[in-house]
């Protein structure tokens, strides 16, 4: 996949064009109202843009995991209409993604229109990749824009299948990603740390494995790191961790080794009894770790070690928390690299990128979100970028 070979639609004559963008509108709905519209108002530039050049818009987008066709919770209804209210203007919508309802919602469109199409997952060709229901959507537009990159990890019909019918281009949200991702794993400025947390080494091999190959320094936390401790022979007690795989967590280390990158390991813990908010908790070295308890977050040595590692780094890519971050005070490692990265960022100093659900609501609770460079959203395509495979969502984009 040749990156470079992404096109935007820049410099097209748009006037009277059918635009197809396939966007994500999978926002969190309650009792019928978008209960946060982030991902909606992140778009509303790059769709004003196209109905200001003339474009008809047409905005197709799944919403959530119906399991057999049209069910009214999964609509998308009324997402169109918070987006109606963003746009500021009036936004058509079509009961249906193909067919004649489409087609008429579609037909009656003027030059500057924007429309939306009812959840692409009403009809199973979505998810299957069905050629003939990419050939139904591909009727519906002149050209088509790719700009989900949270959806670019699936081969479906609206990100894979589309551009066999339709002269094919990277949307503008998709492209801010992809730079962002570029510009910390592929091309950074070194040295360059990543930060892999979270509970589990089992779900993140592919990404650790990946990384120890691209970066300078891997800092391993929370749950995972105590794989790798209990695989060199540290007793960890009760805390989570997964004896079935030390020895992956070893082959990484060897890995890391034989590549020249650091990996950097908790040094102190704060442990605690009990999984939950309160929890009587110390800070210990980690050749103290009590057999009845749980290491629960890094302690301030680790971080103090970490933090002065950020600041000799000019990259960082971030995904998992250094902690149990979500029950007090466990959250205190975390929250406190999250702001020692915000600062140096702040500062001109590092480049920071992070991503994935758990990341982002830590980022959100050290309220230090706007200040990385950038934030991604979207959970299984970041973590499959940091993988290192080829997004068929994108690769796509890339045949001209
Ligand atoms: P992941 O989805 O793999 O990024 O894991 C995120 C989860 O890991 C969060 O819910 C954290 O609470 C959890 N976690 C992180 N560190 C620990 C730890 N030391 N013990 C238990 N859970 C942890």
């Amino acid at each position: 996949m040749n990156l470079d070979k992404l096109k935007t639609t820049a410099g097209l004559d748009l006037a009277g064009k059918r635009v197809l963008v396939r966007a994500d509108l999978n926002v969190p709905v309650r009792d019928g109202r978008v209960s946060d519209a982030t991902r909606l108002e992140r778009l509303v530039p790059g769709l004003k843009d196209l109905a200001g050049r003339g474009a008809k818009v047409i905005v197709i987008s799944h919403f959530g995991r119906p399991k057999n066709g049209p069910e009214a919770e999964f609509s998308l209804k009324p997402v169109a209409d918070t987006f109606a209210s963003l746009l500021g203007t009036k936004v058509a919508f079509a009961a249906d993604c193909i067919g004649d309802a489409a087609a008429a919602t579609v037909g009656a469109m003027k030059n500057g229109d924007i429309a939306v199409l009812e959840n692409l997952r009403f009809h199973k060709g979505e998810e299957k990749n069905d050629p003939a229901f990419a050939a139904e959507l591909a009727k519906l537009g002149d050209i088509f824009v790719g700009d989900a990159f949270s959806c670019a990890h699936r081969a479906h019909a609206s990100t894979e299948g589309v551009t066999h019918h339709l002269p094919s281009y990277a949307g503008p949200l998709l492209m801010e990603e992809i730079n962002a991702l570029r510009t910390a794993l592929e091309i950074p400025q070194r040295p360059t740390a990543a930060v892999v947390g979270g509970a589990k080494v089992s779900t993140k091999i592919p990404v650790l494995t990946n990384l120890v190959a691209k970066v300078d320094k891997l800092i391993i936390g929370g749950g995972m790191a105590n794989t790798f401790l209990q695989a060199q022979g540290v007793n960890v007690g009760k805390s989570l961790a997964e004896p079935d795989f030390h020895k992956t967590a070893l082959e990484i280390m060897a890995a890391a080794k034989a590549k020249g990158c650091e990996i950097v390991l908790p040094v102190d813990a704060v442990i605690a009894r009990e999984f939950k908010d309160g929890a009587a908790n110390e800070v210990v070295a980690l050749d103290k770790v009590p057999a009845d308890a749980m290491i629960l977050d890094a302690g301030p040595a680790s971080v103090k070690h970490v933090a002065a590692i950020l600041d000799g780094c000019k990259t960082l890519l971030w995904n998992g928390p250094m902690g149990a971050f979500e029950i007090s005070p466990f959250g205190e490692g975390t929250f406190a690299l999250a702001k020692q990265a915000a600062r140096l960022t702040k500062a001109g100093k590092l480049v920071s990128v992070a991503g994935g659900g758990d990341t982002v609501a830590a980022l959100n609770a050290a309220s230090v979100t706007g200040d990385f460079t950038y934030v991604s959203t979207a959970g299984g395509a970041f973590l499959e970028w940091l993988e290192g495979q080829e997004l068929p969502g994108i690769a796509a984009l890339t045949r001209g």
